[in-house]
Formats: C-alpha cells, sequence, structure tokens
C-alpha cells in the first residue's frame, strides 16, 4: 500500500460508509454489525475503540506503528467506504493548521487543494469558514500548493467535534459493500475453480454470511482439490471472519448416478445432487439460499435448459453473481481479491471414469427427472451426508485459541 500521510502521535482511523438506502432501525442494525466487524478485525491490534460518531466510525487508542496493519485488515472489512488516518488535536485553529500542515509536508507532490471543514457544533469561537481560512492560508505557505475548490489534486479534512479536533488528508477506498452478517446467511457450492471463489466473495460483499461446501470424488481422485478449497478458506476468512467449510465426499452418489442413468445427463444430475445435499447443510445453519459460481454458457452444463434443469432440485434460491460475468472479467476478479493462483493450482480434473463423454447441452426437465426416477434420492442424499465433515477457518488476524480438532456436523 502506498502511504502519503505521516502517521500521527495519537492517530485516529476515520471510518465512513455509504448511508444510501439506510433507514431508521436498519441503519442501527447496519452500523452496529460493522462496528463488531470493525472490532473483531482490530482487536488483536490492542483492542482498540471504536465509536460510532454520526454516520461515521472512529477508532482511537491505537499504537503508530499498528496503523499499517490495521489498513490493510480493514480494506477487507465489508461495508467500509473509505479509511483515514488523522491526527487528533485541540480545537484551537492553530492547533488544526499545524497538524495540517504536518500531513501535507510528506504529500507527493501536487498543485492544488482544497480544505473541507465541518463542525459538529455551533459554540466555537471560529465558523467553518474561519477553518478553511487558517489552515488554508497555512497549507498554502507551507507547500506552495494553490488553492482550488472544484478539483483540487489534495483534499485536506478538518473535522471539530465534541472539543475535539480531527485533521487527515486523502481517504483510502475500503472494499464497499454491507457488512457480512446484515443479508443473512447462505451456502456456498465451493469447487476449488476459478469461479466459485469469486462468486462466493461477491455474496460476502453483499452481506451474506456464508458456509462453504465442498464435494470431492476422492479415491477416484487425488486430494489436491479439497486442500485448494482449504487454502481458498483461509484466504476468504479475512474478508468474512471465522468460516465453515464442509467437506463432501461426494463419490457414492455419483457412482449410483453412473451406474444407472444415461451418460448425457451424468452432469446435470451431478449437480442436482450437490443443490440437495448443500440445501440439507443449509437447513441446518439456518441458511436461506445457495450460492454457485456458474455463468450463462460458460461451460455445457450452464445453458439456459440446464441451469433450470439442475435448479429444479433446489426449493431454496440460488444465487448465481456471475451469471452475467465474462471469464475474463472472472480472472481479473479473481486476480484482485487473490484468489486465482490458488484456484489454478493442478488438481484432477476429468476423470474419464466419471465425466461424460458426450454431454446434454438442452436437458429437458422431464427427461432428467425420468433419468433420476431409477434412484433412490433420499437415501443418496442421507448416505452422502452421513460421511461430511465440517471444519472453521479463521482469518490469519484472529484473536482467540484455534481449535485444532474438526468437528462434524
Ligand atoms: P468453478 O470454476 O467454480 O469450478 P466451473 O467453471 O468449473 O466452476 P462447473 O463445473 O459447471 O463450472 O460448476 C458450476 C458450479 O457448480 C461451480 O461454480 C460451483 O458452484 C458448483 N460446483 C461444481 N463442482 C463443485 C464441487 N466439486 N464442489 C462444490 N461445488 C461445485
Ligand atoms: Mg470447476
Amino acid at each position: 500500500m502506498t502511504q502519503d500521510f505521516v502517521i500521527p502521535e495519537r492517530p485516529v482511523l476515520v471510518l465512513h460508509y455509504h448511508e444510501i438506502g439506510l433507514k431508521g432501525g436498519n441503519r442501527d442494525f447496519f452500523e452496529r454489525r460493522l462496528k463488531r466487524n470493525v472490532e473483531a478485525a482490530l482487536r488483536s491490534l490492542g483492542a482498540p475503540n471504536v465509536k460510532r460518531l454520526r454516520g461515521r466510525m472512529l477508532v482511537r487508542g491505537m499504537r503508530p506503528e499498528h496503523v499499517p496493519e490495521a489498513l490493510a485488515r480493514l480494506q477487507k472489512v465489508f461495508g467500509l467506504a473509505t479509511i483515514s488516518v488523522a491526527a487528533e488535536v485541540e480545537p484551537t485553529l492553530p492547533a488544526l493548521a499545524a497538524a495540517a500542515v504536518a500531513q501535507a509536508r510528506v504529500h507527493p507532490p501536487a498543485e492544488t487543494f482544497a480544505v473541507r471543514a465541518k463542525r459538529a457544533e455551533k459554540h466555537y469561537p471560529f465558523t467553518s469558514q474561519d477553518i478553511g481560512r487558517e489552515v488554508g492560508a497555512a497549507v498554502a505557505e507551507a507547500t506552495g500548493w494553490r488553492v482550488d475548490l472544484s478539483s483540487p489534486d489534495v483534499e485536506v479534512f478538518v473535522e471539530v467535534a465534541q472539543q475535539r479536533g480531527l485533521v487527515y488528508i486523502g481517504k483510502i477506498r475500503g472494499p464497499g459493500g454491507l457488512p457480512v452478517g446484515t443479508a443473512g446467511r447462505a451456502v456456498s457450492l465451493f469447487s476449488a475453480g476459478l469461479d466459485s471463489p469469486v462468486a462466493t466473495w461477491r455474496m460476502m460483499k453483499r452481506g451474506l454470511h456464508v458456509h462453504l461446501v465442498h464435494f470431492h470424488s476422492q479415491p477416484f481422485m487425488d486430494r489436491a482439490s479439497e486442500e485448494k478449497s482449504r487454502r481458498l478458506a483461509d484466504l476468504l476468512a479475512d474478508w468474512h471472519g471465522p468460516l465453515k467449510l464442509t467437506i463432501v465426499p461426494f463419490i457414492e452418489a455419483q457412482q449410483a448416478i453412473i451406474a444407472y442413468t444415461p451418460e448425457k445427463f451424468r452432469t446435470i444430475l451431478y449437480r442436482r445432487f450437490m443443490l440437495r445435499i448443500a440445501e440439507a447443510i443449509a437447513r441446518e445453519d439456518k441458511a436461506k439460499a445457495l450460492i454457485t459460481g456458474e455463468s450463462l454458457g460458460q461451460v455445457a452444463s450452464q445453458t439456459l435448459e440446464n441451469l433450470a434443469a439442475i435448479e429444479d432440485a433446489a426449493t431454496m434460491p440460488v444465487l448465481r453473481p456471475l451469471i452475467g460475468m465474462d471469464k475474463q472479467e472472472i480472472i481479473d476478479e479473481a486476480h484482485r481479491i487473490g484468489t486465482f493462483d490458488i484456484s489454478i493450482l493442478p488438481q484432477d480434473d476429468a476423470c474419464t471414469l466419471l465425466e461424460p463423454k458426450r454431454v446434454e447441452t438442452r436437458a429437458k426437465l422431464h427427461e432428467v427427472r425420468r433419468a433420476e426416477s431409477a434412484l433412490d434420492v433420499q437415501a443418496l442424499v442421507a448416505a452422502v451426508l452421513a460421511q461430511i465433515q465440517t471444519e472453521v477457518h479463521y482469518p490469519s488476524w484472529w484473536h482467540e485459541p484455534v481449535p485444532q480438532d474438526t468437528t462434524t456436523m
């Protein structure tokens, strides 16, 4: 991260979020959840104090040397629009001006600037205009920058509230979105390929609390996909907080599908069973939706007809955040999130025993259902569910001892 600011002796982080659409009780719920998520992310950095204050949050009591790490963590807390590092000073014009000059001096070269001043209460012996004038003059003198109020290179923010002054330059972009946990819970079908980690991240960003479910075909295929799903879960936990991953040995269902149904419906039937099993896990978890990494037309199983034939097996909504994205857009996002390098690690993919030679691209639902009727669906689902294992993946910043055991659901 490039750092264009000095870290003051008593740093205060100013966290902004978008408030559009947040009204009344909904806003309070959103803010309380965001505060909890921020507190959790910063707890192992001396548990700084997080306070909600008029549509933003202030983090106080942090040691200056912890600030870079705090910024890195906060850039993964969904709901934050911007993060700034402020100096906290006495609410006097000379003190505000001195703090602004200290920050402006270390700023990379620029030509123009503007002071954005706010005064919460009216009882100070100066107005917002006074702040703008005094701080502006001091910064101009110290840097040679010109004032440009409409499109400045640099913005110097000065906020005076509750007998304190906050001064900061610039804002670091947060990840946006909504705080994890504000949108309810969902189960994500998590393959460890390129798409599903991106799909999962996108739904976390919309505030969903997510539970990952990975299906593997051992011993017909190697353990690589399972290990990849674990590494990806570790990575996504940094954005989400503790993250459940359920590992599902799927081979028994696959073998029944191979033995008793036409080859061309195999992929669709695998997916139908995955949805049913994921839904059973979701019900146990009080989750109300499923997430997949499907993208329209990307592969044969993702035509409109096939998506419909697959979704028919689910009763919960199936969220497909990548449905309208190109492969390249998904790859670009995987790079930004950091999942790309793990997703492309080699794994057994097209096992000739399990994958069909011919794939139906326009499956008719009644034919798929008829093919499936050769199977005892309930018994197969139950047999698979009897073998699942759930583990919890903790963020790298986790602050409490991590239990070592793997628990079964
Ligand atoms: P991905 O890149 O996510 O692996 P894909 O391009 O390989 O997707 P498909 O194999 O058709 O596409 O899978 C579509 C979706 O079905 C995946 O995005 C994922 O949500 C789910 N899925 C497929 N295989 C698995 C698996 N082994 N475990 C969990 N979910 C899976
Ligand atoms: Mg895949």
